[in-house]
């Protein structure tokens, strides 16, 4: 990279950060650590940066924004004009519909994801490697360990769905995936 210029698309990802950590502003992970709910969405995009190699900066900023639609007042139409119609569609591609009772939305995730777009996949993958380092590091209080080892059974689930498009996401999502197991089955 070129040192002193500043490209268009790292202005862009700083605005989909700023943006995201503002519309999560006082929203908190479920884990015992209670993390800011930012964190989960800046590890979320390092990890499709990283394993793209940052060839790919609407997945990347689709990542910052993955849980805009679902956890935050904002709308299609506010990613669109913000951020263009691809981060947009991404975006809602992962959106769950929250009219669903709970169980309905997960077990539709291991349905619907591998009729999904590659980046969609990607994202998913990603996402749930997130959420299994989270159960090991900061395990949510009142979690049965029942429950726990149900979590990691279905994100395995929907990753099982979707894997083989990217090695160092799968692996990524492996060696995560090992761990809460081996933690939550010990
Ligand atoms: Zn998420």
């Amino acid at each position: 990279m070129e040192h002193g210029k500043v490209t268009e698309d790292l202005v862009r990802l700083m605005q989909a950060t700023d943006y995201a950590a503002r519309q999560h502003v006082g929203q908190r992970r479920k884990g015992e650590r209670a993390e800011p709910y930012v964190n989960h969405l800046t590890e979320v995009a390092t990890l499709l940066a990283e394993t793209t190699g940052g060839n790919d900066p609407v997945l990347v900023m689709g990542g910052l924004l993955h849980d805009t639609i679902e956890d935050t007042g904002v709308t299609f139409d506010d990613l669109r004009q913000r951020f263009g119609p691809e981060v947009a569609a991404l975006v809602v591609e992962v959106t769950d519909d929250k009219s669903l009772p709970k169980a309905e939305r997960k077990r539709l995730q291991v349905e619907t994801t591998p009729h999904k777009s590659r980046r969609a996949k990607l994202l998913k993958i990603a996402d749930k490697t997130s959420n299994l380092r989270g159960l090991v590091t900061s395990p949510p209080t009142g979690w049965t360990r029942e429950r726990l080892r149900d979590y990691v059974d279905w994100a395995e689930a929907v990753v099982r769905s979707c894997r083989g498009l990217n090695a160092a996401l799968d692996a990524a999502f492996d060696r995560a995936h090992a761990e809460a197991w081996a933690r939550f089955n010990a």
